[in-house]
């Protein structure tokens, strides 16, 4: 294990906000529960945080309600609530090294990662959108007859928004920058397992002068918590990111009110390595777009699908890549991978190894837990995975990666889009011709050639098939928050 050479934020619990956000003040649940959440490097408690349930839920959405229906936010020029969004941009960017280390804390990722990764494009994503807050124009419509018809774009109301526990501010940004710059109000369910950063996003939000009632973060778990906020008849749309199973629920569940729905959802990403690639670059892209994150990344590049001329050389360069990452301490500055997120998790992708073993597959690296307290799990690469293993199928989103071989451009082809998902894909070769054809081919909402994980606020990102429904980031995550009207005036 790696010792630590940063500063560790070992500051007490009370020092934390762990309340909820509703109209404008944190407070406790209305029941007055608590639930712990928990450091995953260490298994300790961090904090108790308050825990919304329903009746926190109305809270939230009535205060959204009003917030958008009569609120000063429903009054404010486009160009206003744009400034608000770059003041937020602002007090996140001086305040980043100790969100970095609150998200490192509460999530178990390598501070480096926090502080150079996710924080500068959460910072970024906050000022795209504040640009784009007072450029929601409609268009004049040539029609027929003396009329004079135009369209409108409108904030679509009240949005509900639950995140999952891997990218916890960055998921903040991701929903709550579009949304605000549209006009809308949002009511944010975090995840159970990192509830902090989200309030102290919220915190920074209330300073930035955001009006009461515009952000509310009701923390909690999904069936009390964000259920409720699916049902609920006050708001107009859910935006969800998680798995593709409650996915499924939650598109089923706002069907009864038909609210608006976009999904970003898990994935099986083929990231395919041609023999006139180069190698190195290959290999240095591949072990980033799987172990990026301990591998808990919706788009991770886990089928790894090589050449048959070259499997084996690159099977000996993942091994050996994946031995030389540092596992442990989080908040060392040469940690390249922290722990799981929790106990459920880490157990789920031990079974996944063990699973990968029996069917037969080769573990040519790590494949077991490491150390003996903390999440933590050893790099783990399979080589001569099968199609119909577990592991070639399953979203395992864990640091393990599973190596297959192809012939050619037809088998790799069908053999990458044979998947229920379709999120992301990789594409590694020197042949200009074979990688944008292939590009064309593949059913990914992204595919990356000779590069992995590069993402802009201004690139749009989302899935294909069961990987989910919409696009976040860039200009098409402002289709998710407006609804377009007709206006049509006779000139008679
Ligand atoms: P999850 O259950 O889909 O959780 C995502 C969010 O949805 C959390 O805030 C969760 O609340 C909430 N939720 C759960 N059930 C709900 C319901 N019935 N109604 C409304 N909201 C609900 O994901 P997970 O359990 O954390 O992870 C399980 C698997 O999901 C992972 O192994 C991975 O395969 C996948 N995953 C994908 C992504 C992604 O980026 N696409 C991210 C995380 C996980 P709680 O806080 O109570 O969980
Ligand atoms: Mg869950």
């Amino acid at each position: 294990m790696a010792t630590a050479t940063e500063p560790r934020r070992s500051k007490p619990a009370a020092s934390y906000q762990t309340r909820l956000l509703i109209d404008g003040q944190f407070r406790d649940g209305v029941e007055g529960k608590t639930f712990a959440t928990i450091n995953p490097a260490t298994e300790q408690e961090i904090a108790q945080v308050a825990e919304g349930t329903a009746a926190d839920i109305d809270l939230a959405v009535k205060a959204a309600r009003k917030a958008f229906d009569s609120g000063p936010w429903a009054k404010m020029d486009a160009r206003d609530r744009g400034r608000l969004l770059y003041k937020l941009a602002d007090l996140i960017e001086a305040n980043i090294d100790d969100l970095a280390a609150l998200e490192t804390l509460d999530n178990g990722k390598p501070l480096k990662e926090a502080r150079h990764g996710d924080l500068p494009l959460v910072v970024d994503v906050f000022r795209y959108y504040a640009g784009w807050a007072d450029k929601l124009a409609g268009d004049t419509i040539p029609v027929r007859g003396p009329y004079f018809c135009y369209s409108t774009r409108e904030p679509v109301g009240v949005v509900g928004q639950i995140i999952p526990w891997n990218f916890p501010m960055l998921m903040v940004s991701w929903k709550w920058a579009p949304a605000l710059a549209a006009g809308c109000t949002v009511v944010l369910k975090p995840a159970e397992q990192t509830p902090l950063t989200a309030l102290r996003m919220g915190e920074l939000a209330m300073e930035a002068g955001f009006p009461a009632g515009v952000i509310n973060i009701v923390n909690g778990f999904g069936p009390s918590t964000g259920a409720p906020l699916v049902a609920h008849k006050g708001v107009d749309k859910i935006a969800f990111t998680g798995s593709t199973e409650v996915g499924k629920i939650i598109m089923r569940d706002a069907a009864q009110t038909l609210k608006r729905v976009t999904l970003e959802l898990g994935g099986k990403s083929p990231n395919i390595v041609f023999d006139d690639a180069d190698l190195d670059a290959a290999v240095d892209g591949a072990m980033l777009g799987l172990f990026l994150n301990q591998g808990q990344c919706c788009c991770a590049g886990s089928r790894l699908l090589v050449q048959d001329t070259v499997y084996d050389q690159v099977v000996e360069k993942l091994a050996a890549a994946a031995k030389a990452r540092k596992v442990g301490d989080p908040f060392a500055a040469d940690t390249d991978q922290g722990p799981q997120i929790d106990e459920t998790q880490f157990n789920k992708i031990l079974g996944y190894i063990s699973k990968g073993k029996a069917e037969g597959a080769q573990c040519v690296a790590g494949g077991s837990r490491a150390g003996d307290k903390g999440y933590f799990i050893e790099p783990t690469v399979f080589a001569d995975v099968q199609d119909h293993m577990a592991i070639a199928t399953d979203e395992i989103f864990g640091p393990v990666m599973q190596v297959l071989k192809f012939k050619d451009v037809e088998e790799v082809v069908s053999r990458a889009n044979t998947t229920d998902y379709g999120l992301a894909a990789g594409i590694w070769t020197r042949d200009i011709a074979k990688a944008h054809s292939l590009a064309a081919r593949l059913r990914a909402g992204t595919v990356w050639v000779n590069c992995y994980d590069v993402f802009d606020a201004a690139a749009p990102f989302g899935g294909f098939k069961s990987s989910g429904i919409g696009r976040e980031l860039g200009e098409k995550a402002l289709d998710n928050y407006t609804e377009h009207k007709t206006v049509t005036v006779s000139l008679k």
